[in-house]
């Protein structure tokens, strides 16, 4: 068999003031060719199927980009081209195929086309022809578009959140040969459900987002479907075809598939409110609880600026809050700045500095903070390594302290943001910190053998979770909760 590989992968904040650029996917590893096999084995989707190859008989393998930017803005035009193109030129080569792995994010969205998954789909099925096979894994906070349904053969979603990618990878492998053997033949029931929720309740360990994730494993285990994937897209894509998704592949079963994709779409509907359901509290309040708590560690989450999300991560919300209170114990704090980085570096280590941080990037929701403080550490950069992710290089880093307040600014927008390594690596030690501010409202798993509490802050910014105060030009409507929309159901008009 002749098999072609390749992951493009990002997802966008509409509302980020932040574009995705090819250099954003240069700095978090991208790879093309037979260098794939050496950089993402045993990493992520594609790495999962590279891994999977070796368990099966010999296949002829093009491998043609692995391209990975996590979250961000609007991705520029011609980074899309570029992908275009590498997809394009990559593909003729390796004709004829047998079979595509595609692992993509699903809500990746660029000047040129809000829909990049489906784009690229477009360019592979122009080059490859209709009856190729793709399997295409995908984020579950994917907006899955009727174009992507129809140029894919099978779609898997992230199966868990925190995400799951390598495992996800794996189930798609499995499916893979089967499909590309013709062994079975995959029939899609595809239901759009007109909501969009906050975040809160995203966790799949509990609550309605549990429940749901696990009537799509029922099918599946009860040998009903192939794949059952809930897709609760992410929330801060305001796209014309933006909505959630249940997506249920059966083997040549098409009213079966589209009857489980419809019951999957009522039950997230008739649970709407449920995920509306927040322990969210304002800035001040957060500070005060982490203050009292008597010991551990409190995670502090900064909702509204997850760089996970998509958010620039240099809002000054809570700092400006620890800072009003003078907190007595440690408090450790990420910012990305680039100019104030520079500033400290150049004053030294040991000096005492007043600088202007944050609020920069994003100047709508945060706004910048004067502080005083002592430059305590620089660093010059450290490739972090993120398991089943990969590497993403920290850049240049200062450590200020002022007072309890342990500030480290940032020069890259890196995914170490929410890490131990970005304070360990200037000296800290976790063990001796009272609170940690982190950029994501659902990936608190990195400070886990330290948290004893973790605190929602609803704090203001472009991943915030009250999505009824952005202005949405694009998205279809009407669509819960925006608009008074009480009587939807599968299968029917959205009236
Ligand atoms: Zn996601």
């Amino acid at each position: 068999m002749r098999i072609a590989a390749a992951e493009i992968g990002q997802e966008t904040d509409t509302f980020s003031p932040l574009d995705t650029t090819l250099e954003l996917f240069e700095s978090h590893g991208l790879f093309h060719g037979d260098e794939i096999v050496d950089m993402v084995k045993g990493e992520g989707m594609l790495g999962a199927f590279l891994d999977y190859l070796d368990t099966q008989e010999p296949v002829e393998l093009f491998p043609i980009i692995r391209a990975w930017a996590g979250a961000g803005g609007w991705i520029k035009g011609e980074t899309l081209e570029y992908f275009e193109q590498s997809l394009r030129e990559g593909l003729e080569q390796a004709l004829p195929l047998d079979g595509f792995f595609f692992a993509q994010h699903g809500a990746a969205a660029s000047y040129k086309d809000d829909d990049v998954e489906g784009y690229l789909l477009d360019v592979a099925r122009g080059v490859i022809g209709p009856d190729v096979p793709i399997v295409m894994p995908l984020d579950h906070h994917a907006n899955i578009t009727e174009r992507m349904v129809r140029q894919s053969t099978i779609i898997v979603g992230h199966r868990t959140q925190p995400h799951d990618p390598y495992d996800t990878g794996q189930i798609a492998s499995e499916l893979s040969f089967p499909v590309f053997k013709g062994e079975i033949t995959p029939s899609v029931g595809f239901t759009n459900i007109p909501m969009i929720t906050q975040q809160d309740q995203f966790l799949t360990k509990a609550g309605p987002m549990k429940e749901w994730f696990d009537a799509a494993r029922a099918l599946e285990q009860e040998g009903r479907a192939l794949t059952a994937s809930p897709f609760p897209m992410q929330p801060w894509l305001d796209v014309k075809e933006g909505s959630w998704t249940a997506l249920v592949y059966t083997d040549s079963d098409k009213d079966g598939a589209q009857q489980m994709a419809d019951d999957l779409g009522n039950q997230a509907w008739s649970v709407r409110e449920r995920f509306w359901v927040s322990e969210r509290v304002p800035s001040d309040e957060a500070v005060a609880k982490a203050v009292g708590t008597p010991e551990g560690l409190i995670i502090l989450s900064d909702t509204g600026d997850s760089v996970y999300g998509g958010a620039p991560g240099d809002s000054t919300h809570i700092l400006k809050a620890l800072l009003k209170a003078d907190v007595p114990q440690t408090a450790l704090v990420p910012m990305l700045d680039p100019d104030a980085q520079a500033q400290a570096a150049a004053e030294g280590i040991g000096a005492d500095v007043t600088l202007s941080v944050g609020g920069k990037v994003d100047s709508v929701f945060s706004s910048p903070v004067e502080i005083t403080g002592r430059v305590a550490a620089l660093s010059k950069g450290l490739e972090a390594y993120v398991e089943r992710r990969g590497y993403s290089d920290l850049g240049p880093t200062a450590l200020i302290e002022i007072g309890n307040i342990k500030l480290v600014l940032q020069s890259h927008r890196s995914f170490a943001v929410n890490q131990p390594i970005l304070y360990t690596h200037l000296g800290l030690n976790i063990d001796e910190a009272k609170m940690v501010v982190v950029k994501t409202a659902s990936n608190f798993q990195f400070f886990a053998p330290w948290t004893k509490e973790i605190i929602r802050v609803d704090s203001p910014g472009t991943t915030q979770s009250d999505l009824t105060t952005f202005t949405w030009k694009n998205l279809p409507r009407p669509t819960y909760p925006l608009d008074d929309l009480k009587d939807w159901q599968a299968g029917t008009a959205s009236e």
